[in-house]
């Protein structure tokens, strides 16, 4: 600034120009650097317009993202509506038996939750509507008509949709816009048509609508079928109680008969021994005193005839005193009076009164019972009963044999078994052996007095007794034959 002070005092022009080319110098040089920062922020905003485009260009996209989720998302809400719609109709419907309640379940709100104002479902049968939301009756009267005539194309077509260029003939005839038809199929024939029409909100049907209504259609032929095999199995269940009842009543009717006739049996056989007694008690009394020579000496032959006819006699004394006490027990002249006793003490009476014949047959006896065991019985029966099993082991077991006469006591009852190491009784006949007269034909029971009476009568009185008698046997080893008595607490 001095030298230019200096050049202005030395000449003014001179320090003038000095001046000016001195600002035009730094002019330059201030030019100079804006431009590059010119440059510099050209670039930046090259580099801003980029980077502007990008976030743009994700934005787009964000939105993009956005507005597809929020599609998914009704498209989620929607199904998943559909879904609880289903789960709605198959719990209302999972106990219902009859075929109009089952219609009955499909009302308004389900036809609005499927997405449509109106519905209707028709009997392709018999023509009956059974369900009518919106409809006319001229327009029900269309779509019966229409699908009265087009039934095979619901035979083997799941679903007819309005949008479907086969099916825009038939759109036309019902002069709809947009609808959805089934069929309901029982037993795999078109039970009846499912129709739904006028969107609640105008936009094409989805696939989701159209699936979830399938679906309904064929959940409903379900329950047809399942109606129709619950109808069976009653009927069916209907006929065979009838049929029980019917069996029953002819059953009950020959019990009776049989029962009359039985009882006519056991009268008849009563009276008979009851009349052959005193006229046989007659005949034993002379035959006995005869044989004894009572009214003189006898020539051999004709005594031993006489002995002949005595046993006889005394077998039929026996067997006529027997059939009466059957006949007695059977039609309940005999009066059973059940109550607590000592079976031990029974048993141990019983095998004392036939402990002669039990030596005179050279038989060993073991006695397997308890000190004491109350039961209930008719003590005097099952006397005969011990009396006449004994004395069949006796019977039937060779000398040297073995007879062991036992009482357990079991839960509920007392087991009385009497066993032998005699003849034994095959197989075939174990069963026969309670039956009147049956006697086993062996050369044992050949040599052996018997009537066949005997287990006749036992079997009774245990019946009686409302108790259980059987026999275990193997031919020539040895018989057992057991009863039960129910448990007494006190004697
Ligand atoms: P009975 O002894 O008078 O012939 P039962 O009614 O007492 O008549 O017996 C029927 C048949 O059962 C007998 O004839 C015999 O064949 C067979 N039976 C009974 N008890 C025994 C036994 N302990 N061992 C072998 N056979 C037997």
């Amino acid at each position: 600034m001095n030298i230019i002070k200096s050049l202005i005092s030395m000449d003014p022009l001179i320090g003038t120009v000095a001046l000016l080319l001195l600002g035009i110098f730094f002019l330059a040089i201030y030019t100079l650097t804006k431009v590059k920062t010119i440059a510099i922020l050209k670039k930046s905003i090259n580099y801003l317009n980029q980077t502007i485009q990008e976030l743009d260009h994700e934005a787009k996209l964000i939105i993009k993202s956005d507005v597809e989720l929020k599609l998914y998302q009704e498209e989620s809400e929607d199904k998943l509506n559909k879904l609880t719609l289903l789960k709605n109709l198959i719990l209302s419907s999972l106990r219902i038996l009859d075929k109009e309640q089952l219609f009955a379940q499909i009302n308004e709100k389900i036809i609005n939750d499927l997405g449509f104002k109106r519905g209707a479902i028709i009997n392709l049968n018999d023509q009956e509507v059974k369900l009518n939301i919106g409809f006319q009756e001229q327009e029900m009267k269309l779509i019966q008509r229409a699908f009265l005539a087009k039934r095979n194309i619901l035979q083997t077509t799941p679903l007819l949709s309005a949008e479907l260029e086969t099916y825009k003939e038939l759109s036309s005839s019902l002069h709809l816009q947009d609808f959805l038809i089934a069929p309901v199929k029982a037993r795999e024939n078109v039970y009846a048509i499912f129709i739904v029409t006028g969107l609640l909100i105008p936009r094409e049907i989805k696939r989701a609508e159209k699936e979830i209504f399938a679906i309904i259609c064929m959940y409903l032929g379900q329950c047809l079928d399942n109606i129709d095999l619950f109808e069976e199995l009653y009927r069916a269940k209907d006929d065979l109680e009838k049929k029980v009842k019917e069996r029953t009543n002819e059953l009950v009717k020959s019990l009776r008969e049989i029962e009359t006739i039985s009882k006519l049996k056991s009268d008849f056989i009563s009276s008979v021994s009851h009349e052959l007694r005193t006229p046989l008690t007659s005949v034993k009394g002379f035959s006995s005193l005869l044989v004894e020579e009572k009214f003189g000496k006898l020539p051999p032959q004709a005594k031993d005839r006489l002995e002949t006819i005595d046993k006889n006699v005394n077998k039929l004394v026996d067997m006529v005193n027997i059939l009466l006490d059957i006949s007695r027990i059977e039609s309940g002249k005999i009066e059973v009076k059940i109550s607590p006793s000592d079976i031990t003490k029974l048993i141990k009476s019983v095998v004392d009164f036939l402990s002669p014949q039990i030596q005179s047959r050279q038989l060993k006896l073991a006695l397997d019972v308890p000190g004491s065991l109350a039961v209930y019985m008719d003590k005097d029966l099952i006397e005969r009963v011990l009396i006449n099993l004994i004395n069949n082991a006796i019977k039937f077991t060779p000398p040297g044999g073995m007879i062991t006469v036992g009482c357990k006591k079991e839960t509920r009852n007392a087991l009385i078994s009497i066993s032998d190491t005699g003849c034994g009784i095959e197989k075939n006949d174990l069963e026969k052996v309670f039956q009147e007269f049956f006697r086993v034909d062996n050369p044992v029971n050949r040599q052996l007095q018997g009537s066949g009476l005997g287990l006749s009568l036992v079997k009774r009185i245990i019946d009686t007794h409302k108790e259980k008698i059987w026999v275990e046997s193997e031919a020539g080893k040895g018989t057992t034959f057991r009863f039960t008595l129910k448990l007494s607490e006190n004697v």
